[in-house]
């Protein structure tokens, strides 16, 4: 039994922060991990900027909601869901995601989640646990799947290495230049491409 294992943001939706922020010309949301390498502290400025500028959850997915998936994502997931079993692992929101899950015919989705409170601010969030993205593969493995997995970024490695095969998508070059053993493309045909062939060549 096969499944395959995507991450989101980078790979089938653009990053969901640095839209937001272009959509709302926040600025200051332009922030990422490779700014505040501390995840916590850069939440917190996240959730602090919303709150000076009033952007209750609602408002939030409004803005969300005018963003759309990568040419072609939807396409690539639908046909991919035809042949495979596959759940998205990200470090996203669900309530974040949303508007791009429904874009994308509600595929499963494997995140974290964002503490509202009654009036709809968003106050705080959940991550659901440690190195989700590895414990997940691990956790599918126990179920006797194969699993094949794809992603953008530092956040896949080791999801990508619990893999029985890993593959980068569209990653930045420091990250290609760290992971030589990852195959990379930046197209969807050819990711199909090397999934079928890794589903072929690791039969037993
Ligand atoms: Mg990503």
């Amino acid at each position: 039994m096969d499944l395959v294992c995507l991450d989101l943001e980078g790979v089938l939706v653009p990053e969901i922060w640095i839209a937001f922020a272009n959509k709302t010309g926040i600025e200051s949301l332009r922030a990422t991990t490779r700014d505040i390498p501390d995840y916590d502290v850069l939440m917190q400025q996240r959730l602090r900027i919303l709150a000076e500028h009033n952007l209750k959850l609602d408002d939030i997915q409004d803005v969300i909601q005018t963003l759309a998936p990568m040419d072609g994502a939807k396409d690539f997931l639908d046909s991919l869901r035809a042949s495979y079993q596959v759940i998205i692992l990200s470090d996203t929101f669900y309530e974040f995601a949303q508007p791009l899950m429904q874009q994308l015919a509600w595929p499963t989705l494997f995140c974290h989640r964002l503490i509202v409170d009654d009036a709809g601010n968003v106050t705080g969030y959940k991550l659901r646990q440690k190195d989700p993205k590895k414990i997940s593969v691990q956790s599918l493995h126990a179920l006797n799947y194969r699993i094949f997995a794809a992603g953008d970024s530092y956040n896949d490695t080791t999801m990508l290495a619990e893999a029985d095969v890993g593959f980068l998508f569209r990653a930045p070059k420091n990250v290609i230049e760290e992971f030589p053993q990852f195959r990379v493309t930046n197209d969807y045909a050819e990711l199909r491409q090397f999934i079928d062939e890794a589903a072929v060549s690791t039969l037993k």
